[in-house]
């Protein structure tokens, strides 16, 4: 068995002041996850959303799939969201049924420009802020600007207090565009395909995150890796979900999402899942997701 010590510490561990405050509220959130979720909140002014960033830069992991269909979880359970694609190739934009080639402005303006973000926030299932093609020419246009990797945070200031989450897809790199997501972010979930599980990945992920912390947002933590395209069926998958949960413990979500063909084919109707197949186990995975998050993010309010 891979055995990584360390590795995905969070960000209080080995600061002497602030580990033994921090440490109850971890082992609070893992003892809530299984209870049913706090109900949103009411319409409070002074809250503001927690942004949460999904990143792995392997591409074909389910990012995408589970920025939109965690995102539209949280709004069943009665929450404001914002999804944000920061992927040029707006995967997550298509899968709401928009085509990114005929979108004029998105989110390469708002980084860019400083566009206010509204101007680009399309009503799909959830509010979503649309990527473009144009967005791969942000990373090189963002390189030479003073304050580039706060870009999106600056952006996302003026409508957090209007939403309960934003939650931030990136693209399969670790670049600047995933670089301003994990700056922007509070949380950061990391899906992790079962099939072809690269822990080294996941070490250079942790890595960034590390520079990040020291650098610009010490806040910045794991919120938790989330284990997809499951298949119980075979030993290769439940091997993985083993390494996973010896190197990481809690921070292995409980919910597995399973391999299925629904999930490929959801998008190409312009749906989420839960919208495509509302009652089926594709969609229950990810309110199961949601209510781990709901509960986690509880704990954390409550420290
Ligand atoms: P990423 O954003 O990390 O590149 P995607 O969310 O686009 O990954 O998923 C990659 C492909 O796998 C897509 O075609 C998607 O529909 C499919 N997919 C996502 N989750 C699952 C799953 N649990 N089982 C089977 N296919 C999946
Ligand atoms: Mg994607």
């Amino acid at each position: 068995m891979v055995r990584l010590a360390g590795l995905f510490s969070r960000p209080q561990e080995g600061q002497a002041e602030a580990s033994a405050q921090e440490e109850a509220p971890i082992r609070d959130e893992v003892q809530i996850r299984d209870q049913a979720p706090p109900p949103p909140p009411e319409a409070d002014a002074a809250a503001k959303a927690r942004v949460i960033a999904f990143a792995n830069q392997k591409g074909g992991v389910a990012k995408t799939t589970s920025t939109l269909n965690l995102a539209v979880a949280l709004s069943e359970e009665g929450y404001r969201v914002l999804v944000v694609d920061m992927d040029p190739q707006g995967n997550l934009t298509m899968s709401q049924g928009l085509n990114p080639d005929q979108i004029t402005r998105s989110m390469f303006d708002v980084l860019v420009h400083r566009l206010p973000i509204d101007q680009v926030i399309q009503e799909t299932e959830v509010d979503l802020a649309v990527s473009s093609i144009d967005l791969a020419g942000a990373e090189l246009a963002l390189s030479s600007m003073i304050g580039r990797e706060r870009a999106l945070e600056k952006a996302l200031a003026p409508v957090k207090e209007r939403y309960d989450f934003v939650l931030v897809d990136t693209p399969p790199s670790l670049g600047l565009l995933t670089i301003n997501a994990l700056v922007a972010a509070e949380g950061v979930i990391v899906p992790v395909q079962c099939e072809y599980l690269s822990l080294r990945g996941l070490v250079q992920l942790e890595n960034t995150l590390s520079m990040i912390r020291e650098n610009i947002n010490p806040d910045v933590e794991i919120q938790g890796i989330l284990p997809t395209m499951f298949d119980g069926r075979t030993l290769h998958s439940r091997e993985a979900i083993e390494i996973l949960q010896e190197n990481f413990g809690d921070l292995v979500f409980k919910t597995r999402i399973k391999k299925t063909v629904r999930y490929a084919e959801a998008p190409v109707k312009g749906s989420s899942v839960l919208k495509y197949d509302p009652s089926g186990s594709a969609a229950e995975a990810y309110r199961e997701l949601a209510k781990e998050v709901l509960n986690g993010a509880k704990a954390r309010k409550h420290a």
